[in-house]
Formats: C-alpha cells, sequence, structure tokens
C-alpha cells in the first residue's frame, strides 16, 4: 500500500464558503496550507485578492534584484507556498469547479454559516398552529445556514462519485444544527407529514429547502471533523488523520458530467433513468424527479391547460415563484395533451404537485 506522498504530489481541493472577506480567507488558506503540508498541493479558487497576500510556488522574488540579503528577506515574510489559486469567471464557475472536483485526489469542504462563528441557531420546528383549511404553506421552509454555492458544490461531489475523497469540516458551534438537519432529512425521507386535528391541520414535520437536502450526502463523505479552531493544533492533528486515512491514492473515477442542456435525453441522478432536459440547465437543478421524464416549458403547460393562465404561478408549498418550478410530464416525448396529466417540482422546497 502506497501512502499519500509529495513525490506523486496528490491534489487536494479546497472548497469553501465565498462570504468571507479577504483577512478570514487568506487565514483559512495559509492554515489549511499548513495542515496538509507534505500531502500534496493545495488548490483553491480565489475569491478577491488572495494572490497579492500569498507567495505561490513558482513565483519570482521581485526583491532578488535589491541584493542576497533583501531577497532572504522577502523568502521569510512571504514564504512560498505549494498552492494553485484559481480564478473562475462567474459565468462559469460551476463548470470549473466540476473539473477540479473530478481531478482532485481529497477534496477538503469548509461548511461554515453564513453568519459566521457566532451565529445563535433556533431549534427547527414546524408551525404548530392548527389552520381550517389546508394549505402547504402552513409549514416554513426552513435553511440550514449553509451557502447556496456550498450546498451545490457538495452535490456536484456526489454526482461526480467523489464522496469518497471528500473531507468535510464543521465549526464545533455548527455542528448540532448540522446533526439536527441530517435527522430532519431521515425522518422526512417519505415526505412532510400533516395530522388533522378538530382544530385543523398541525404540520408534524418541518420543512427543509430543496437545497439544504444535498446535506444528506454527509452520511456519505471520507470523513467529517469538527473543530473548535480553525488552524489550531488538534484541527490540523485531525486533517493529517484523515489525509493518513487514505491507504493510497483513490482512484479517479471520471464520469462525464453534464451540466448545460443536453441535446437529447440522458441518465441522471436519482435513479440513473433517462431524461428529456430541455429548459433549464441540469447545473441549476436541484431536485430531479424520478422515471424517465421529459421538461415542458410554462408555455407548454398552458397550451395543455389553457385555464391556467389565470392562476398565481407560485409553489404552493413555500410560495417561491415560477423561477423555481421545474414542469415535467412522463416518457422522453413532450406530447402536448392531457393523458397521464403534468408534473411540477418545486426545486426550492421539492414539494411535489401535478395538474
Ligand atoms: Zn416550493
Amino acid at each position: 500500500m502506497k501512502h499519500m506522498d509529495s513525490k506523486n504530489n496528490p491534489k487536494i481541493l479546497f472548497l469553501r464558503p465565498f462570504w468571507d472577506n479577504i483577512d478570514v480567507s487568506v487565514a483559512h488558506i495559509k492554515a489549511t496550507l499548513k495542515a496538509v503540508k507534505g500531502f500534496g498541493s493545495l488548490i483553491v479558487f480565489q475569491n478577491g485578492r488572495e494572490r497579492e497576500r500569498l507567495r505561490i510556488i513558482g513565483d519570482i522574488n521581485p526583491w532578488r534584484k535589491y541584493g542576497a540579503l533583501l531577497e532572504k528577506v522577502y523568502d521569510i515574510l512571504y514564504p512560498q507556498n505549494n498552492l494553485i489559486l484559481i480564478q473562475a469567471p462567474k459565468e462559469s464557475w460551476q463548470e470549473e469547479i466540476i473539473k477540479q472536483i473530478q481531478d482532485a485526489d481529497i477534496v477538503i469542504v469548509h461548511l461554515a454559516p453564513k453568519g459566521g462563528i457566532n451565529t445563535e441557531f433556533d431549534e427547527i420546528r414546524p408551525n404548530q398552529t392548527p389552520t381550517p383549511l389546508f394549505d402547504y404553506g402552513i409549514n416554513p421552509v426552513h435553511e440550514s445556514g449553509t451557502g447556496y454555492g456550498l450546498l451545490r458544490e457538495l452535490d456536484y461531489c456526489k454526482q461526480a462519485n467523489s464522496l469518497n475523497k471528500v473531507i468535510v469540516l464543521i465549526p464545533n458551534i455548527f455542528y448540532p444544527r448540522i446533526l439536527e438537519i441530517l435527522r430532519i432529512l431521515k425522518t422526512t425521507q417519505a415526505g412532510q407529514f400533516y395530522r388533522n386535528t378538530k382544530d385543523g391541520f398541525v404540520s408534524l414535520t418541518p420543512k427543509l429547502s430543496a437545497r439544504d437536502q444535498s446535506l444528506g450526502i454527509l452520511e456519505n463523505v471520507n470523513s467529517i471533523i469538527p473543530y473548535q479552531s480553525f488552524g489550531g493544533t488538534i484541527f490540523n492533528f485531525h486533517i493529517r488523520q484523515a489525509l493518513l486515512s487514505f491507504p493510497q491514492l483513490p482512484q479517479h473515477q471520471q464520469s462525464n458530467l453534464i451540466i448545460n442542456i443536453p441535446s437529447n435525453p440522458v441518465k441522471l441522478p436519482p435513479d440513473d433513468c433517462l431524461k428529456n432536459i430541455r429548459y433549464t440547465p441540469i447545473k441549476r437543478l436541484t431536485k430531479i424527479p424520478n422515471g424517465e421524464i421529459v421538461e415542458l416549458s410554462f408555455g407548454e403547460v398552458k397550451q395543455i391547460y389553457p385555464d391556467l393562465e389565470n392562476e398565481p404561478l407560485e409553489c404552493p408549498s413555500c410560495h417561491s415563484d415560477s423561477k423555481f418550478m421545474f414542469w415535467y410530464k412522463y416518457g422522453l416525448e413532450p406530447k402536448l395533451t392531457t393523458e397521464h396529466g403534468v408534473y411540477m417540482r418545486c426545486q426550492y422546497c421539492g414539494h411535489d404537485d401535478y395538474l
């Protein structure tokens, strides 16, 4: 068995939230570099002017021309880092991230709450006020506090069959929240539960956004490391322990991820059935329905059901607007008939509906 060593220089991709300011960003990159030292090079997406603050391996010493002493001082002030910074334009960050996830030997994901480490979280509970009329909207959608981009990235790790190389770092303060989410996801796997009481309907289970349902992936990652202080001794110890637990370099499982609108029906998660996605780029879908399906535009849905025009267009469960509504029919051909009905899945809360 071959342990990872710097000779074959494994690639360690570091994914993190993008709301940190430049000081935090630079501090986290430096701390992670220290933790993975000797294991490989660190690949990081740039979120600002990190490059000006970090000296990357291969960068020349600009003080060399002022003499050997200053050259040495510069080397001490700005030691060279085994770091690759990547600048991804807004329009193509998904493509670039997927490429790097597929290419990396290890992926380290920093899952931190959006409000920072001083965020306090209320318990996620369903609304307990009974309503006489049944309305999905009585149960509000909760969010974990994890950034949208990072949740997408976790999804991409799953789609690229890469969960076995993912190490997740979670601040101690956020860890109970994540466990709470995982518990809720287990309970609501079959759907939401409501009870009909004498005062009306009461929701029994809390509802999570479709995006947060990506957190279910955490059950299958290589390791989760809760930490007290980012870059502390125990933090470093746990990361190195996790890296050493890879007995050999994980095998690349190259899979061709499709992220835009394919020209033909393609096999997609969650069940690997053929799906004819015609309007929504696949990278924007959070909850793809099971079975052989064909996507319809809302215009096509209106051709099938002309009365729909006057309906308010929002998800009946979370009241998100029409851009979250994914319309589809079963089968692969977009037949504009009422046969077998038309279905909608909300890409925000995951609610299913049909006409
Ligand atoms: Zn919804």
